[in-house]
């Protein structure tokens, strides 16, 4: 197969950037300060931040779900994205980092459209399908433990709307996912949900080789 999604080098990446990212001040500080913490790298860049935030702009997303928060980045944008009766369900369960989420959502004064849930995300996730909410996101980011994908994806797809959209964070896993030498756990994990997923006829699909790799499903 001729290779056609062009490689970025460092050069051609810092191109990208000085030429299209518009990240606000408050995201930039967020970004700033997470990058001092451990695990930083669970943070997603900029650019993806920004490509998210056009497709929740093009979604009209009022209610969406967040699978792992972390200090709260993609949160932060899809709350500064959905209008002002938008709704965010932001599923993790690290108080310690949360609550540099929970300074950045009252900063940005979007801490009213953010419900956080300090839970296991299956358990909230099946809260809300218990609570009768099935069918009503418009929007779904998920980016937690990799071994839990496939059970975040399958909870998701029935609390989306038809035409909502589920997007799904390190699906490229630093290349690892294409090395059969690598078995590890959470590649093992990536591996067979990108491999469900593929064959998946209740979704429309683009794998988006943009950050870690970030696949887009809009349910039919
Ligand atoms: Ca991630």
């Amino acid at each position: 197969m001729t290779k056609k999604t062009l490689g970025l080098d460092s050069q051609l990446y810092n191109y990208l950037v000085s030429v299209s990212l518009r990240e606000p001040e408050i995201l930039r500080q967020l970004r700033e300060e997470t990058a001092s913490y451990p695990d930083a790298q669970m943070q997603i860049a900029p650019e993806q931040g920004q490509f998210m935030a056009l497709l929740v702009q093009l979604l009209g997303a009022k209610k969406t779900i967040e699978v792992g928060v972390y200090t709260g980045y993609s949160s932060l944008i899809t709350a500064l994205n959905v209008p002002a009766d938008g709704r965010i369900v932001a599923c993790d369960f690290s108080e310690e980092y949360t609550a540099v989420a929970r300074r950045y959502w009252k900063a940005a004064g979007v801490a009213d459209k953010v419900d956080l849930r300090l839970a296991p995300a299956l358990d909230t996730l099946n809260d809300l399908l218990s609570a009768g909410e099935a069918g009503t996101f418009d929007f779904v980011f998920i980016d937690a433990d990799k071994e839990g994908y496939e059970n975040y994806y399958s909870l998701s797809l029935q609390l989306v709307r038809s035409g909502g959209l589920i997007v799904v964070d390190n699906v490229l896993w630093s290349g690892k996912v294409a090395d059969s030498q690598i078995q590890d756990e959470d590649t093992q994990a990536l591996r067979a949900f990108n491999e469900k997923i593929s064959h998946d006829e209740r979704v429309s699909i683009s794998l988006v080789p943009i950050a870690d790799g970030l696949t887009l499903a809009r349910k039919r």
